[in-house]
This record gives C-alpha cells, sequence and structure tokens, in this order.
C-alpha cells in the first residue's frame, strides 16, 4: 500500500524531530515560501512541507538517512541565486538549505588549498584567502551572495574562466552526504592524485541530484598582479564578435574578456549613471593580470581598432578598473529594470562567436522582441536576455520561442545548451537534444545507481526522472 504523501512527510518530520533541535526544522509556511524559487523564470516550483537547515554534516546524514527510509524528496539549497531552477521546490519536498554550514575550516597557504563548508558566501572566500595571498578565482557575477556548495553543484563559472576556468578546475575533495546518509569522501589533498575513479567531477555540476556537498577542498593560486582594464566601444555587435575572434586566434589570454551590447550598455547607465557611452553599440571589457599585462592590452588594442572598435581606453588604474567590472556585473539587474526578463546561457566553440551574435540579432528581429546580450565572450559563453510581458500571453509565448531558437542555434554552431548556469527544469529537454539517448541512458544508470529512490532533487536535470 502506497502511503499517502502528506502522510509520509509527516511521519518524516516526527521522527527527525526526535533527532535534531527544534530550529533545524521549520514547517511555518510564511517562512518555507521564501525557499520556493531561485532567481530563475519559467520554472515550476511549490511550497516546500518544510526547511531543514542543519548545522553539522551529521546533521545533513541524519536528514538524509530519514527522508530515504520515508521516501521523502530533498532539493539541497545555496543561497537560491540559481538561474535554472534547480534550487525549485518540488512537489511535497522538503527543502535542505545549507546556510548554516557556513565556516571555513582552514587555508593552507603551503599546500595551496582551503577547506571549506557548503554555505560559505563565494565572495567571503575569496576575501579570507586574499588576506593570506591568494587567490580563489572562480567569480560569478552573484559572487557576493552564492554559495560554494552551489558553485560546485553548478560548476559555476564567472569572468575569471578565460584564464582560470571553471569551479570545477578548483575542487580538489568534497565531503558528500549520499541519498540514504552514508557520508562519502572523494578526491585527495595532494597536487597530484588518481586513485579510482574520479567521483569528485562526478559530483560537481550535478545539481543536487546525486548527494549533497557538505565540505570542499579548494585548490588557490598565489595572487597575481593587479590587472590592467581595456574598454573598446565599436560600431555593431558584429564587430565586438569579430574582434574577439581575433583575440582567441591570436593566442592571447586575458583575465577577463566581456561583452555588453547597446541595450545592456544603455540599462546599465539608466541604473548606475555610469556614462559608458549613449552611442555605443557594444563594449568589450578585457583585463590582463600577467605581468606583462600592459602589452598584453596594446595586442588586444590593435585588435580590437582593426575590427572596427571607435574608441579604445586602456588603465592601470585598479578603482578604474575595479568600477568598469562593477558595470558588467550590474547587466543582469540593470536589464531586469526593461520588463519581465528571461536569461539564456549558451556556449559556442570561441571562434563561432561572431555567429552566434548574428543569429541572436535575427533571432530578436523575428520574433519582435528586445535581447540584451552580454557574457563571457573569451569563452564563447553569452547571456542573451529576452524583455517580455508576462502579462501578455503572446509576448510570453514569443520570448520562449526566442529562447529556443538561441539555445537550438547555439548547439548547431557546436556548441552547449548552458556554458554555466546548469540544466535546472528550464532546460531539461534540452539536455536530452545535447546528450542523445545514450548519453541520457548513462545519466540516468549513475543517477539511480547513487539515488535508488529518486529522493535528492528528482524533478531537476533528466526529464523522466
Ligand atoms: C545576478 C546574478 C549573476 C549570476 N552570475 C553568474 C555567473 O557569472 N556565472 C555562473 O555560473 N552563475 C551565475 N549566476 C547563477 C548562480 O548564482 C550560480 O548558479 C550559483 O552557483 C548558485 O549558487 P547558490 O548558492 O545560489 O545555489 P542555489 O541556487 O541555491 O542551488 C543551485 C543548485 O545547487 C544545488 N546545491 C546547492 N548547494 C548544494 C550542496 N551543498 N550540495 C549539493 N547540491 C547543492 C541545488 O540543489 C541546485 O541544484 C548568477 C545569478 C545571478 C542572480
Amino acid at each position: 500500500m502506497t502511503v499517502p504523501d502528506v502522510a509520509r512527510i509527516e511521519a518524516f518530520l516526527t521522527e527527525l524531530a526526535s533527532e535534531l533541535a527544534d530550529d533545524m526544522i521549520i514547517t511555518d509556511p510564511d517562512i518555507a515560501a521564501g525557499y520556493a524559487h531561485d532567481q530563475s523564470r519559467f520554472t515550476p516550483h511549490h511550497i516546500p512541507a518544510a526547511v531543514l537547515a542543519p548545522r553539522s554534516t551529521d546533521d545533513v546524514a541524519t536528514c538524509l538517512a530519514l527522508a530515504h527510509r520515508h521516501n521523502v524528496v530533498v532539493v539541497a539549497r545555496g543561497a537560491g541565486s540559481g538561474l535554472s531552477g534547480a534550487a525549485n521546490a518540488s512537489p511535497d519536498s522538503v527543502i535542505l538549505s545549507l546556510h548554516r554550514m557556513n565556516r571555513i575550516i582552514r587555508i593552507d597557504p603551503g599546500n595551496r588549498l582551503a577547506v571549506v563548508q557548503p554555505g560559505v558566501l563565494t565572495a567571503a572566500l575569496r576575501a579570507e584567502v586574499a588576506n593570506a595571498g591568494l587567490l580563489y578565482p572562480p567569480d560569478p557575477g552573484s559572487v557576493e551572495f552564492c554559495t560554494i556548495g552551489g558553485n560546485i553543484a553548478t560548476n559555476a563559472g564567472g569572468m575569471c574562466c578565460v584564464k582560470y576556468g571553471v569551479t570545477g578546475d578548483f575542487v580538489l575533495a568534497l565531503e558528500v552526504v549520499l541519498a540514504d546518509g552514508r557520508i562519502l569522501r572523494t578526491g585527495h589533498q595532494t597536487v597530484k592524485g588518481v586513485a579510482g575513479y574520479d567521483l569528485t567531477r562526478l559530483f560537481v555540476g550535478s545539481e543536487g541530484t546525486l548527494g549533497v556537498v557538505t565540505e570542499a577542498t579548494l585548490r588557490v593560486v598565489p595572487a597575481p598582479r593587479p590587472p590592467h582594464t581595456l574598454v573598446a566601444s565599436f560600431p555593431d555587435l558584429a564587430s565586438a564578435g569579430a574582434a574577439v575572434t581575433a583575440i582567441v586566434h591570436a593566442g592571447l589570454t586575458p583575465s577577463m574578456l566581456e561583452i555588453l551590447d547597446r541595450t545592456t550598455v544603455r540599462a546599465v547607465d539608466d541604473y548606475a549613471k555610469m556614462s559608458l557611452g549613449a552611442d555605443v553599440e557594444a563594449l568589450l571589457l578585457g583585463q590582463s593580470d600577467d605581468p606583462d599585462a600592459a602589452a598584453v592590452l596594446a595586442r588586444i588594442n590593435e585588435l580590437c581598432t582593426d575590427a572596427g572598435a571607435l574608441d579604445v581606453a586602456i588603465t592601470d588604474d585598479p578603482v578604474e578598473g575595479a568600477m568598469l567590472l562593477e558595470a558588467r556585473r550590474l547587466a543582469l539587474p540593470a536589464l531586469e529594470r526593461l520588463g519581465d526578463w528571461l536569461l539564456d546561457d549558451v556556449g559556442v566553440p570561441r571562434t563561432k562567436i561572431a555567429d552566434l551574435i548574428a543569429s541572436i540579432e535575427e533571432i530578436a528581429n523575428h520574433h519582435g522582441l528586445t535581447v540584451g546580450v552580454f557574457g563571457h565572450a573569451g569563452d564563447g559563453n553569452l547571456h542573451p536576455t529576452i524583455i517580455f510581458d508576462d502579462a501578455d500571453p503572446t509576448s510570453r509565448r514569443a520570448a520562449r520561442r526566442a529562447f529556443d531558437d538561441i539555445t537550438r542555434r547555439a548547439l548547431e554552431l557546436g556548441g552547449t545548451v548552458t556554458g554555466e548556469h546548469g540544466i535546472g527544469h528550464l532546460k531539461k529537454h534540452w539536455l536530452t537534444a545535447e546528450q542523445g539517448p545514450i548519453g541520457i541512458a548513462v545519466h540516468h544508470a549513475v543517477k539511480y545507481a547513487l539515488d535508488p529512490r529518486g529522493i535528492l532533487n528528482p524533478h531537476a536535470v533528466l526529464e523522466t526522472s
């Protein structure tokens, strides 16, 4: 006989209450409603039956062992800053919020690593390692408010990736609580380590569907010099795209190479009064933190000029550089003010960035929509942001079609349906398109080997889970 969902969850919470302190189980629906969804649009979500707020790995293990026994769905959550719905509560689920597990356990400069709990804010870790003369490079636009656990579970990127790589490139070892409450330790704290399958990598980017990360050992690097910064304005988006392709072909490795189109530049100007340029059609922002930064940016200047840049400015003043970086970070909050928005996240081979940009313009015109384009041009990873009117069903439909057309085009160009935001609920059907039937079958096999009862975020990532 199947036990009804409500009764199952009540039995689970009652048993859990005998194991955990009272303040770790929150059932007040008003508070629970604040944990229903992340920052995505067009994704299903529900008010969770409860929010669990553990303080330790053992608490997490207790939660999962009991959830497994009672067959209760658990969705792990960091800061809820995700943009794919991956942290959304599903029907009859509980949210496992890691926000209280926010300790930096140790920084080990000799071995160039940091050991942290998952709820540590990414900016807090970056600040702490900077005090030790080190850099933890991953810097998503949400760096001030997202968590290391969420970054690992989404394999988050950011502006540094063009030179330093993504979050997964800095994860050496993990402590993970498995679906049935067992505690697994993966990886190594050594520079090299090849013992067994790379289980660490398996959990990176798994969006809370394979286990809950309760501790991470992260690689850090010596702090580079303060960067020099370049800003180049272009008469159209296509020539900015051509400049990116030329920079890639030239084999240069800036530490940042970001693009903003006219819509985004004007939105940022209106929002933050930055005077980036009323006549500008596209901006490229580049940085180099190499010892020969001046030479790197001089060469990028030449390539931008050859591609048709109207104006190029270079500064070695870190304050000016930080201000320009802030303009880029404000892209999404600024575009949000133009109307309802649907943010895409696609990646193409870097030499195809100009083709992707041209296609986005065509798709926007075809659907009669404004699409603000910004993103990590140096990685071939763009965030076309579709502005629409959620109250108008025709506009809503057009937005969804434009979103799918952009994603399809990225695949056609040999790219990927998500460069860094993940699949979540937003792109499950696109995962099938990218992976094909065998890839999806292997995903299912891995998922059910680790989570046979399907209690961990089962409605995210895989379509038929
Ligand atoms: C303004 C803005 C800018 C952004 N810029 C970027 C960017 O530049 N690059 C980028 O990659 N992303 C960006 N993002 C998206 C988002 O911030 C990242 O996906 C981030 O990694 C999510 O972290 P979080 O702590 O908020 O996780 P959440 O949104 O809470 O969760 C994300 C996923 O991780 C899982 N999860 C969380 N913690 C754990 C854990 N301990 N164990 C297992 N699973 C867990 C959740 O179940 C969910 O599947 C941006 C978002 C915003 C709002």
